[in-house]
């Protein structure tokens, strides 16, 4: 029998969202949509292709170790330093090099509940305690999280828009709560969904980098840059912050064809504009449509939208896979009549909301 550590079997496993493949092999059916991982609906750029196209041909060589032209030209769209950002196979990537880098056993980690589930993944696989706070009215509770921080934390994790609620923090709240917190405690702003975000009183974690504030913000080209297969995210800190996190950094942790990618996506300037076009006129459809169908939806900043359903969503989420819809239940984030949608193009949200009246229908 293998010894497993206890803190390691009591790492949750991570539920990502069922694949298309998966279902139609599962229900003998055809032509799904998937609306269930916030995965841009587009596709990836048509100028990441190419460049991924080119890049191929050079596979049999490492990729560059420090992500030179991708740094800059992050740094130079962003106004930031290239000191400054630290590349990952994902933003999943930066989140384990944090708890890699910065916990040891018996720290304690303070993060939202629920929240995306790699905090306390890392967190766990470290052996430091996560410290939940509940959200207050499906909202951040961050006067309730500054109250549980202690000389034993040593990072906070916050998300905004914040998934699933997708509910924003405001800046100024979040000026209060970093005046909290002492200067040695990073507070991680996954900001996986900023792109999409509308209202403009969120937060920009590059305002507080700039300060050389204890903040570090995590992004992401898997959202509105279309490129959640090929696993590129950054994280934009301190350059001390930076340098500790190279320290424990898979020296090749963005592959070849995923640096050349990311770089053309991020000039895609145009398939940004139509991502977010979409992403935009999709969730204001959405909404209408929940709405009309007299289902409770929370107002969302990202490209998904959290709504209530009647009785237990986990029925209504499988009689959506038997039409082909897959869509996220949120019973393992503590919501068992809640179901999260991501927006589609104008067709699978049409797609979408037919079948869902018809499940309803079907179970009034
Ligand atoms: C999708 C998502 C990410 C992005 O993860 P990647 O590893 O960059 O694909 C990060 N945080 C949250 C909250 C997300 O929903």
């Amino acid at each position: 029998m293998l010894k497993v550590p206890d803190h390691i079997l009591s790492i949750p496993p991570y539920v990502p969202g069922k694949p298309v493949e998966e279902l139609e092999r599962e229900r003998g059916i055809r032509d799904s949509v998937k609306l269930a991982s916030n995965e841009n609906p587009l596709g990836p750029s048509p100028r990441a292709l190419d460049a991924l196209r080119r890049a191929i041909t050079g596979m049999h060589r490492y990729p560059d170790s420090a992500g030179f032209e991708l740094t800059r030209a992050l740094a130079v769209r962003l106004g930031l330093d290239p000191a400054q950002i630290v590349l990952g196979n994902g933003s999943d990537d930066i989140i384990g090099m944090l708890a890699t880098a910065l916990l040891q056993p018996g720290d304690e980690v303070v993060m939202p509940q629920p929240s995306f589930q790699m905090y306390e993944i890392v967190t766990r696989a470290a052996g430091a305690v996560p410290v939940m706070v509940p959200l207050r009215e499906l909202q951040t509770d961050l006067a309730a999280m500054a109250a549980r921080v202690t000389a034993r934390t040593r990072l906070v994790f916050v998300n905004t828009p914040h998934n699933p609620t997708g509910s924003l923090i405001l800046k100024p709240e979040l000026d209060r709560f970093l005046d909290r917190l002492p200067p040695e405690v990073p507070v991680v702003l996954d900001e996986a969904y900023i792109e999409f975000v509308r209202d403009p009183a969120g937060p920009d974690s590059r305002d507080y980098v700039r300060a050389g504030r204890p903040v570090v913000g995590l992004r992401t080209f898997s959202k509105a840059y279309g490129l959640a297969g090929l696993r590129v995210g950054y994280g934009l800190m301190h350059p001390q912050t930076a340098a500790v996190l190279h320290r424990v950094r898979q020296p090749f942790n963005v592959s070849l064809p995923a640096q050349a990618a990311a770089c053309a996506a991020l000039e895609d300037a145009e398939f940004l504009e139509d991502t977010l076009r979409t992403v935009h006129a999709g969730v204001d459809y959405l909404q209408a449509e929940l709405a009309s169908l007299g289902l409770e939806c929370r107002p969302t900043q990202a490209n998904f939208l959290m709504f209530r359903v009647p009785g237990d969503a986990r029925a209504v989420y499988e009689a959506l896979l038997d039409r082909g819809v897959i869509v996220r239940p949120l019973g393992s984030y503590g919501y068992p009549d809640r179901l999260r949608v991501s927006v589609g193009r104008a067709e699978e949200n049409r797609r979408f909301v037919a079948a869902l009246e018809e499940v309803l229908r079907a179970s009034a």
